[in-house]
C-alpha cells in the first residue's frame, strides 16, 4: 500500500553505558530498512555541544565536518544517513544545543516572549521540538529517525531528551517509537556478557520518562537466548524487541543484521503501517557480497595530518572502499602523517602503494609531506587524487617543480612572490571564522576530452565545497603552457576547480569534496576511476 504523506511518524534513538557504539550506522541502518519498505523517510542528528556548527571544531574534538548539498556545516552521521539511503540532508537534519539557545536568545532580546521568565523547560525544549517538526515538513516524511547524540546519563543530553519525552504527549503514542542502543560487555575473567550496564542505562532513561520500545544491544557476539530474556524481562522490553547488533566485518552488512530481526516489521506495526514487502537483496548482492567476497586487493595510501583518528576522514575512507566495490577490490588504505614524509623518508614509506590521496585540510603542518608525496605520485606515475587541500598542495608543487617558481606557495601558509593558491576574494572582507567558507554545492564545467569529463560522463556537475583559498588565475596560463589541464571551471565565478595531467594515468585534483556525495551502491566516478587505476599500476607492478 502506497502510504500518503499526512503526519509524519517519529522515531528517537538514544545510546547508552559507553559513546562510540555506531548510533549513527544503526540509525542510518534503521533508515535503510524503512525506506525499503517503500517508506519516505527523514534523518536527523541533535547534537548536545554549544557550538552552533562543528565547522570551527578541531578533527580531534569532532572527527568529519560533512558538509550537505546547502551547504551546512554538520555532524560526520549525517554521512551515514546520505550514504546508506537515499535521502539528501540539509541545514534542517542537524540541530545543536548552540543553535537552540541562538534562537531562543535572539527571541528574548526581539521581546518575542515579552514578560516571562525563559527556561528550559518549556522554551527550549519547545524550540527543540519546533526544529524536529520542521525537518518534518520540509522533508515530508513519512517517518523522521532522530538520533540524539551523546549517552544517557549525560547532562548536556538532558533538553534534547525531555523533548523526545513530551513528544509522545504531544503526537499520541501510536505515532512515536523509542530505540536505545547499548551494549552488553563481555567479561573474559567471568566468562559471560554481562547485562548489568544495560540495565541501569534502561532505568536512567525510565527516570527521565522514557521507556525504550527497542533495545539495540551491541555485542562482540552473537547474544544467547537466555541472555535476551534476561534482558527483555529487567528492561521491560518485548524478547523480539531484544536486538542483537554483533560486531561485522563491514558496516553495510548492519541493515541486514537488524532485517533479520524483522526490525522493520516491529517498527511498522507499532505505528501501524502496511507497507510492500523487501528483502534488501539488492543490497545484499550489490554491496554486502562484494565487500565480503572481493576478487582483488590494493593498497591506497592516504597522506594526512590527523592520521591516528578513524573518524577524521570518515567520507574519504568510505568513498575508497565504494571505488572497490565497484571494482570488486578490498582497499587497504595505509593511512600516512604527511609530517613523517618530510625527512626524505617518503620512498621507503610510499613504497609499495598503488594509489596516493591528499584530503582536505587546513593549516601548514604536515604540507611539505604532502607535496613530497604528489611529486613522487608525478614522476613515478602513481594514480593520484587530490582533494581541496590536495588539490592546492598539487598545485603548489606543479609550480616549483614544473614551472620553476621558486618557493611557491598558498597564501594560507607563507607570504610568497608565487601565490599559487590565494583567498577568495569574497572571502577578504570577512570577519567571523564560524560559517563563511565558500560552502555546499557549486555548478563546474568540465571540459570535452579531459579525465574528468570520461569519468563524469557529462560536462555540467554539481559538487560540493568548504574552502576559502582558490587556484590562482593569475598563474593559470603559465600552468598551462608547462602541461596542466584545468579541465572543470566554476562557470559564474571563473574559479578552477579540476586539475590534471595528460601524461599520467590517473592524476586528477579537485577543489570540492568529491567523497560527500559517494555510496556503496554508486560509487563516486572519481573513486572509482582512482581505485581502477590503482589496480592497472598494480598489475603492472606485479608483472615487471
Ligand atoms: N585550507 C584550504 C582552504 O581553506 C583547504 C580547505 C579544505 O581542504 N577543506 O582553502
Amino acid at each position: 500500500m502506497e502510504v500518503s504523506w499526512a503526519m509524519s511518524k517519529y522515531i528517537f534513538v538514544t545510546g547508552g553505558v559507553i559513546s562510540s557504539l555506531g548510533k549513527g550506522i544503526a540509525s542510518a541502518s534503521i533508515g535503510k530498512i524503512l525506506e525499503s519498505r517503500g517508506l519516505k523517510i527523514a534523518l536527523m542528528k541533535l547534537d548536545p555541544y554549544i557550538n552552533v556548527d562543528p565547522g570551527t571544531m578541531n578533527p580531534y574534538q569532532h572527527g568529519e565536518v560533512y558538509v550537505t548539498e546547502d551547504g551546512a556545516e554538520t555532524d560526520l552521521d549525517l554521512g551515514h544517513y546520505e550514504r546508506f539511503t537515499n535521502t539528501l540532508s540539509s541545514k534542517f537534519n542537524n540541530i545543536t544545543t548552540g543553535q537552540i539557545y541562538h534562537s531562543v536568545i535572539s527571541k528574548e532580546r526581539k521581546g518575542e516572549y515579552l514578560g516571562k521568565t525563559i527556561q528550559v523547560i518549556p522554551h527550549i525544549t519547545d524550540a527543540i521540538k519546533e526544529r524536529i517538526r520542521q525537518c518534518s515538513k520540509v522533508s515530508k516524511a513519512d517517518i523522521v529517525i532522530v538520533e540524539i547524540g551523546g549517552t544517557v546519563g549525560d547532562i548536556e543530553s538532558l533538553p534534547f531528551l525531555e523533548a523526545s519525552r513530551q513528544f509522545k504527549i504531544d503526537m499520541g503514542p501510536d505515532n512515536v517509537f523509542y530505540i536505545h542502543l547499548t551494549l552488553i560487555p563481555y567479561i573474559k575473567a567471568a566468562g559471560e556478557v554481562k547485562t548489568k550496564p544495560t540495565q541501569h542505562s534502561v532505568g536512567t532513561l525510565r527516570e527521565i520518562g522514557i521507556i525504550p520500545d527497542v533495545l539495540i544491544c551491541r555485542t562482540e557476539s552473537p547474544l544467547e537466548e537466555d541472555v535476551k530474556e534476561k534482558i527483555s524481562l529487567f528492561c521491560n522490553v518485548r524478547k523480539e524487541a531484544v536486538i542483537e547488533s554483533p560486531d561485522m566485518e563491514s558496516i553495510y552488512q548492519v541493515p541486514l543484521v537488524f532485517k533479520r530481526q524483522i526490525l522493520d516489521e516491529i517498527i511498522l506495526s507499532h505505528f501501524k503501517l502496511i507497507c510492500k514487502f523487501s528483502d534488501l537483496k539488492d543490497w545484499e548482492k550489490m554491496v554486502v557480497n562484494r565487500v565480503l567476497n572481493p576478487k582483488y586487493k590494493v593498497t591506497i595510501a592516504v597522506i594526512g595530518k590527523y592520521i591516528e583518528l578513524q573518524d577524521a576522514y570518515k567520507s574519504i575512507y568510505e568513498a575508497l572502499f565504494h571505488g572497490g566495490i565497484h571494482n570488486d577490490a578490498r582497499v587497504e588504505i595505509k593511512r600516512i602523517d604527511s609530517e613523517t614524509l618530510e625527512d626524505g623518508k617518503h620512498e621507503q614509506i610510499l613504497n609499495g602503494v598503488s594509489g596516493i590521496l591528499v584530503p582536505g585540510g587546513f593549516g601548514y603542518r604536515g604540507i611539505e609531506g604532502k607535496i613530497k608525496a604528489i611529486k613522487f605520485a608525478r614522476m613515478n606515475k602513481i594514480p593520484f587524487l587530490g582533494i581541496c587541500l590536495g588539490m592546492q598542495c598539487a598545485v603548489i608543487e606543479f609550480a616549483r617543480n614544473v614551472c620553476n617558481l621558486k618557493n611557491a606557495n598558498s597564501t594560507e601558509f607563507k607570504a610568497t612572490k608565487f601565490p599559487v593558491i590565494s583567498l577568495l576574494a569574497e572571502q577578504a572582507k570577512l570577519k567571523d571564522l564560524g560559517g563563511t567558507m565558500r560552502l555546499g554545492a557549486y555548478p563546474c564545467k568540465v571540459k570535452k576530452n579531459s579525465l574528468a569529463s570520461r569519468l563524469y560522463g557529462k560536462n555540467l556537475i554539481h559538487e560540493r565545497h568548504r574552502h576559502r583559498y582558490e587556484f590562482n588565475n593569475k598563474f593559470r596560463k603559465l600552468f598551462e603552457k608547462a602541461g596542466m589541464l584545468l579541465s572543470g571551471v566554476c562557470a559564474h565565478k571563473d574559479l578552477v576547480e579540476i586539475i590534471e595531467l595528460k601524461n599520467h594515468p590517473y592524476f586528477i585534483a579537485v577543489q570540492f569534496h568529491p567523497e560527500f556525495k559517494s555510496k556503496p551502491d554508486r560509487a563516486h566516478p572519481l573513486f572509482s576511476g582512482f581505485i581502477q587505476a590503482a589496480l592497472k599500476r598494480q598489475d603492472l607492478a606485479n608483472k615487471v
